[in-house]
C-alpha cells in the first residue's frame, strides 16, 4: 500500500468515527465501531480494591454523581452536566456556592466551587485550599473526586473537614478543551472512557502559560487566586509516561534540590505534608509515590529525573511566587476508579492537614516572601551525573521485536516487581544566574507588557509626568529565532548582553517596578532577557530585533573614507581585520557595514532591550 493509499484509508476510517455517536456530546461509550484502536491494547493493570472504594455512594443514591452512577465508574460527565449537579448542591447546601471567575474564548463560563461556613466572605483567620482540575482537561480525575467530597461535606458527615479551612475547587479549569471530548483524547491513559483534549480551543496547553499570562484561562485563574490568596493549591493531572506501582504520584519544586526559591514552604510540604499525604493514601488502599519521570524510555531502570520543571509549570511558578503549589501526577494506566478515589483521600487530608497545620505553612509563606535573594538561580537544566539512587516499586517488563517499529519495545506486564529497583535519580541545576537589581523600568508604549505585571499581582509605581532615569540598558547578544513555533510564539535566544549606562526619558505611563515585593524573583525571571521564562525569551519583543534606515554606499563610503584618515585608531582596527578576515576584505558591502555601525547614524535601538534596569551603581 502507498502513502496516498494509506492516507486515504485512514480518512475514510476517520470519518467513519466523525460519523459514530462517540463523537457528540453526550459521552456515550462507542458501540459499535471495531477499528483497531477500540480493542484493548494499553499493559494490563495490577488488580485494586481499596478501601477507599468505600467512599463511592450506590447509584441510587439522589447525590450519586454521574461517575458513580456508572457500573464500571469510568465515566466523568460533559461541562453542562457537571454544572448542573453543581447548581443542584449549590441550591441544596448553605455551605456550598458557585463563583463565576471568567469566560473562556469559546464563551463558556469558568466558575469554582466554594465549600465554606463563613458566608460570603472568607474568615482571614481560616487557611485555604484551591484544588484544580482539568487545566489538561483529559486528566480529570480532580472534577469527579471534588464531586463526591463536596457532596460529602454538605451531607453526609464531613461538613466539620470546614471548621478550620476554607475550599475553592474549580472542577474544569480549560473549560473549552474539556468539550473537545472524544474516547480518542488520551491513548495511554486508562478512563474515563470519553476525554477531554489537552490543549484549549487555540491549541495552547495552559500549563506552560503559569509566566507569559497569554491566555484569558490562566489571567482568570490568576485574578481568583489574588482574590482568595490560597494557602496552598493543588493542580491535579494524571502522568504519561512508563509503568510502576504507584497510582498517585505528587511533588512540588524545591523537594529534590539542595536550594529552593521557596525553602519555608518545601520544609513544611517535605515535613508535615507529605508524610501525611502518604499515610492517608496508605490506610486507604493506594500507593502513593513521588513525581518522576524516566529519563529513558527504552530502558525504565536508567533512571529518573525532577523533570526541571521551571516556572511556566504551575509548580515552578509557585515556588517563585511563594504560593504552596503541590503538582499532582497520578497514573494514567491505573483505573478511572482508583484514581478518582486516591484524588477524593489526597483532596480530603490536605483539608485536615490544613486544619492541623496551616498557621505553620501561613508562617513558612511569610519567611519566604520576605526573601530577596541578590543572585537569582534561572535556566534549570537536568543534572548530568546523579543525586542519589532511590528504591522504586516497578512494575514487571520484558522487551520484545515489534514488526511495527523494527526495534525491542517494552512491554509492561502489569505484575507488581516483588524486587524494589534502586534508580539512579537526576535532579536539576541553574545555568545561568541573575543578578537582583533594584527596579525594572518598563516604557509607556509596552502597555501589554504593563497590564501582565499587573495580572501577576504585582505592584509597580506609574508615571504621571514624564522622567528620566539613569538605567542600565541591554545590547543583546546574537539573537536567534526558534525554528518551530511553542505554545504559539515564537522563542528567542540570545548569547549574553551587554550593558549600557544611559540616562532614559519615560513617558508618562511607564512603570517602576521594585523588585523589593514579596514577588520581586517572579519580576526577574520575567523582565530579564537571559531567562528562559522571559517575556523575551517567549518572543514578545521581535520588533526590537529589526534595524531601521540605511545608508547608500555613495554617502557612506566617502563617510568612510575620512573617519579612516581622521582616527588612526580606528585605521588600525581596520586593517588587523582586513588581514585576520579575508572574507571580510573581499566584502565590500561587509566593510562599509562595519564603518557605518560606527557612526551615530547607526540605528541606537537595534537589539536594544527596552526595559531599564536600575541599580545602586
Ligand atoms: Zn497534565
Amino acid at each position: 500500500m502507498n502513502a496516498a493509499m494509506r492516507v486515504a484509508l485512514s480518512i475514510s476510517a476517520l470519518a467513519l468515527l466523525l460519523a459514530s455517536p462517540a463523537m457528540t456530546q453526550d459521552r456515550q461509550p462507542p458501540t459499535s465501531i471495531a477499528a483497531p484502536w477500540d480493542l484493548p491494547f494499553l499493559p494490563p493493570a495490577p488488580q485494586w480494591d481499596g478501601a477507599s472504594r468505600a467512599l463511592l455512594r450506590d447509584a441510587g443514591d439522589p447525590w450519586a454523581t454521574d461517575f458513580e452512577r456508572d457500573p464500571a465508574h469510568d465515566f466523568s460527565p460533559n461541562y453542562a452536566a457537571t454544572r448542573g449537579w453543581f447548581d443542584r448542591l449549590d441550591a441544596a447546601s448553605d455551605l456550598i456556592r458557585i463563583e463565576a471567575f471568567g469566560t473562556s474564548p469559546e464563551g463558556r463560563q469558568m466558575y469554582a466551587v466554594i465549600a465554606s461556613k463563613d458566608g460570603g466572605a472568607f474568615d482571614p483567620s481560616k487557611p485555604v485550599l484551591l484544588a484544580q482540575a482539568g487545566i489538561h482537561p483529559g486528566e480529570i480525575d480532580g472534577k469527579d473526586a471534588g464531586m463526591m467530597l463536596l457532596r460529602d461535606i454538605a451531607f453526609y458527615g464531613k461538613s466539620d473537614l470546614l471548621d478550620r479551612v476554607n475550599l475553592i475547587l474549580i472542577p474544569i479549569l480549560s473549560v473549552d478543551g474539556h468539550e473537545r471530548a472524544s474516547p480518542y483524547s488520551r491513548p495511554n491513559q486508562r478512563g474515563p472512557r470519553i476525554q477531554g483534549w489537552r490543549n484549549t480551543a487555540t491549541n495552547q496547553n495552559l500549563n506552560r502559560d503559569f509566566m507569559k499570562l497569554d491566555q484569558v484561562e490562566m489571567r482568570a485563574l490568576r485574578g481568583l487566586m489574588l482574590k482568595y490568596r490560597p494557602d496552598l493549591y493543588l493542580d491535579i493531572h494524571v502522568t504519561d509516561g512508563m509503568d510502576y506501582q504507584y497510582d498517585v504520584t505528587f511533588g512540588f519544586n524545591g523537594e529534590n534540590d539542595a536550594w529552593s526559591r521557596s525553602p519555608a514552604i518545601a520544609a513544611w510540604l517535605d515535613d508535615r505534608f507529605k508524610p501525611a499525604m502518604n499515610a492517608a493514601l496508605e490506610g486507604q488502599g493506594h500507593i502513593p509515590g513521588e513525581l518522576v519521570f524516566g529519563i529513558d524510555d527504552a530502558n525504565p531502570k536508567a533512571g529518573f529525573s525532577d523533570g526541571g520543571l521551571g516556572e511556566r509549570f504551575s509548580n515552578g511558578w509557585g515556588s517563585a511566587a511563594r504560593v504552596p503549589t503541590v503538582l499532582i501526577e497520578n497514573h494514567s494506566l491505573k483505573p478511572y476508579e482508583q484514581r478518582v478515589l486516591g484524588t477524593y483521600v489526597l483532596i480530603e487530608e490536605s483539608l485536615r492537614r490544613l486544619a492541623k497545620d496551616g498557621a505553620a505553612l501561613r508562617s513558612a509563606i511569610q519567611a519566604d516572601s520576605a526573601l530577596r535573594p541578590a543572585e537569582i538561580p534561572a535556566n534549570f537544566q537536568p543534572d548530568p551525573t546523579p543525586a542519589s539512587t532511590r528504591t522504586f516499586k516497578g512494575i514487571r517488563y520484558e522487551t520484545y521485536d515489534s514488526p511495527a517499529s523494527g526495534r525491542r519495545e517494552i512491554r509492561w506486564l502489569g505484575q507488581a516487581d516483588p524486587e524494589p529497583w534502586q534508580v539512579p535519580f537526576f535532579g536539576s541545576r541553574p545555568t545561568l544566574t541573575l543578578a537582583r537589581p533594584e527596579a525594572y523600568w518598563v516604557p509607556a508604549h509596552r502597555a501589554d507588557i504593563i497590564e501582565r505585571l499587573r495580572l501577576h499581582g504585582i505592584e509597580m509605581e506609574t508615571l504621571h509626568d514624564g522622567r528620566t532615569v539613569s538605567v542600565e540598558m541591554l545590547r543583546l547578544q546574537q539573537p536567534t529565532l526558534a525554528g518551530r513555533a511553542n505554545e504559539g510564539r515564537v522563542a528567542v535566544n540570545i548569547a549574553g548582553v551587554e550593558t549600557e549606562r544611559r540616562d532614559w526619558t519615560y513617558a508618562p505611563g511607564s512603570v517602576r517596578v521594585s523588585t523589593d515585593q514579596p514577588l520581586g524573583d517572579v519580576v526577574v525571571l520575567l523582565l530579564e532577557p537571559q531567562s528562559s521564562e522571559s517575556f523575551f525569551a517567549w518572543g514578545l519583543f521581535p520588533e526590537v530585533l529589526s534595524r531601521v534606515e540605511y545608508i547608500e554606499g555613495y554617502a557612506i563610503a566617502p563617510l568612510a573614507e575620512r573617519m579612516l584618515a581622521a582616527d588612526p585608531a580606528l585605521r588600525a582596527e581596520f586593517e588587523a581585520r582586513l588581514s585576520a578576515e579575508p572574507d571580510f576584505a573581499a566584502n565590500g558591502d561587509a566593510r562599509l557595514q562595519w564603518f557605518y555601525e560606527r557612526t551615530p547614524f547607526y540605528d541606537d535601538r537595534f537589539q536594544l532591550y527596552p526595559i531599564g534596569r536600575e541599580t545602586g551603581a
